[in-house]
């Protein structure tokens, strides 16, 4: 029997890391052992002695990080790390995401990775795991993040493209090109049944998608249609390095828009540069990270990344202890 008695998470230059189990979670540096909540490039980092992951998140690593000494886990399948016993959970996020629950020396902890509440056709919903100690992300920890409901969205962005039509315009979608360009092509197929060209980056990631047998509408990549046609009325969905770049040219006239949860606030519009902002987030909002955390039923909530301030006061007066650790996570959405 080990004498652990500690924290079951703690903060170390690599990253996070569980003592009793000897791995890391998401680290941003080598290490031996690391368990990935999910692909996105601020978490599923290359260089890993040995990745842990759940079976969706697979292809993804293997298209951005290549073969790699993997293991792979079921959701809600426990397995053995040193004196842990370890569980991968869906967190919602983006296909493939898992929550990370940690049970060891009569404890335990769940760190979240990034998790959403909303709905997404295109991965597993959020499955809410009680536990004494949560380590939450907050990238949108402040109460002026609240989402309209997802389906609204994607008939706005399908009227935009009307509107653009109209006017001999092609619509210029960016989004990120893993979890948010899945996302809003699946919703946008319910509105509209017209093929979306796609920028290369993303076409690679709607075919992960697709063998993971995703339901998408028919896409096409732009990189195979006529030189010089007029894109009027296409909607194309690039991701957001495009933008500016000489890839725009072919689009003789174009509106740009971007989905994001940033687009909720109008300023950030006006600093990407857009015609139009989409609010489409794949993190929780403000009242859904608050109602996460007291469902979960936590004592203690440890926030990573985003605006953690915030989230820690409300949750300290709501009596909970709560804190956070400096983490190198990104805030793309
Ligand atoms: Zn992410
Ligand atoms: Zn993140």
């Amino acid at each position: 029997m080990s004498a652990f008695s500690g924290d079951l998470v703690v903060l170390t230059p690599e990253g996070l890391y569980c003592p009793p189990g000897g791995f890391h979670i998401d680290p941003w540096r080598p290490v031996p052992c690391a368990v990935i909540t999910h692909g996105h490039g601020d978490h599923a980092r290359a260089g890993m002695g040995e990745y842990h992951c759940s079976s969706g998140s697979l292809p993804i690593l293997r298209w951005r990080l290549g073969e790699q000494r993997y293991h792979v886990h079921a959701h809600g399948e426990a397995f053995q790390l040193g004196d842990a016993r370890v569980s991968l959970h869906p967190a919602g996020h983006v296909l493939g995401s898992v929550q990370v629950r940690i049970e060891a020396a009569g404890q335990v902890w769940v760190a979240s990775g990034d998790y959403k509440r909303q709905p997404d056709p295109t991965c597993a919903p959020f499955e809410v795991v009680p536990c004494d100690v949560f380590i939450t992300e907050a990238t949108f920890g402040l109460p002026v993040y609240r989402w309209p409901h997802t389906p609204d969205v994607a008939a706005d962005i399908v009227d935009w493209r009307r509107r653009c039509e109209a006017r001999g315009e092609a619509a210029v979608l960016f989004c990120y090109a893993l979890g948010k360009a899945q996302r809003v092509l699946a919703e946008i197929g319910a509105h509209d049944d017209r093929p979306v060209l796609l920028h290369g980056a993303i076409a690679t990631g709607v075919q992960v998608y697709r063998d993971a047998g995703v339901a998408l509408p028919a896409t096409r990549p732009v990189a195979e249609e006529e030189k010089g046609r007029d894109f009027a009325g296409e909607l194309v969905l690039a991701p957001p390095s495009a933008a500016g770049s000489s890839w725009m040219r072919r689009f003789r006239r174009a509106q740009t828009g971007f989905a994001s949860g940033w687009m909720r606030i109008r300023g950030n519009r006006r600093r990407r540069n857009v015609d139009r902002g989409f609010v489409v987030s794949d993190h929780a909002d403000w009242p859904d990270l608050v109602r996460t955390v007291r469902e979960t039923g936590a004592r203690r909530v440890i926030a990573t990344h985003g605006d953690t301030d915030a989230l820690v006061r409300a949750l300290c007066e709501e009596g909970i202890a709560a804190e956070a650790f400096r983490t190198g996570y990104g805030d793309e959405d």
